[in-house]
């Protein structure tokens, strides 16, 4: 049985006391069910981990990064290591977020290195993958979310990749308000399924969590949790209003 997993990505958004606030008001939203029912993480910027993580810290409510670097120290100017994460409290930390990829233009071999440096530096990865709009058009679904699970995992051992969440993000979905139907999450997510277990085996793949991203708001999570492969929500927008997101994760449980 997997147990749902919502995380929050706040993005270039909030400002020390708003991100505290947020986070106070999910916890309280949320009472018993988070950790309980529902595993969750909020990703905070990186400059109000500290802060945000101090507010959750006597909470069940997780704190994630939205990147890592996969070196350990030294001259690497403006990046964070993995122990710098753990340091201040991270669990998670996402991996190959879309903006990521295609706006700071990362590649899956980097992305590949920051799941390996996570899991070497005791934190859960949270990989995401997904399409563009002409990828789609293009029927190449299959063949970019094949790809980028394959060289995102290279490397990884069956014991490792257990520490992995799969995100899968549509990026024609992400910010636009236009949300993958049910239908055509649950398909890639079969998919992604599907790989896990040629590339390692069925009770990783059975065990694996694959969460859904883009566009998911407190009308439309319940729908999209009821599909077989869906064991989660990555919710970047409806995040930020505490309401929401604990809507959100409430209908997930
Ligand atoms: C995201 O940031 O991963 C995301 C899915 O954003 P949104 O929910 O705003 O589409």
């Amino acid at each position: 049985m997997r147990k749902p997993f919502i995380a929050g990505n706040w993005k270039m958004n909030t400002d020390s006391h708003s991100g505290v606030k947020l986070v106070q008001d999910i916890i309280a939203g949320c009472g018993e069910i988070a950790g309980n029912k529902v595993d969750v993480a909020v990703c905070p910027p990186f400059v109000y981990l500290q802060q945000v993580g101090k507010a959750l810290s006597s909470s069940r409510v997780a704190l994630g990064a939205q990147d890592i670097y996969f070196e350990q120290k030294g001259a690497f100017t403006g990046e964070i290591s993995p122990a710098m994460l753990k340091d201040v409290g991270c669990t998670y930390a996402l991996c190959g977020h879309s903006e990521r990829r295609h706006v700071i233009g990362e590649t899956d071999e980097l992305i590949n290195k920051k799941v390996h440096a996570a899991i070497l530096g005791g934190l859960l990865p949270i990989l995401c993958v997904g399409e563009l709009l002409e990828e789609r058009k293009q029927n190449k679904t299959t063949e970019v979310v094949t790809r980028q699970m394959k060289k995102g995992l290279a490397g990884l051992t069956p014991e490792k990749v257990s520490a992995v969440t799969i995100a899968y993000e549509p990026v024609w979905a992400i910010g636009t308000g236009l949300t993958a139907t049910p239908q055509q999450a649950q398909e890639v997510h079969a998919l992604i399924r599907e790989l896990m277990a040629q590339m390692y085996n069925k009770k990783i793949a059975s065990e694996v969590r694959i969460q859904y991203g883009g566009s998911v708001k407190a009308d439309n999570a319940g729908e999209l949790m009821g599909q077989e492969d869906l064991d989660g929500l990555l919710v970047g927008g409806a995040s930020l209003k505490a309401d929401d997101f604990v809507t959100i994760i409430k209908a997930s449980a």
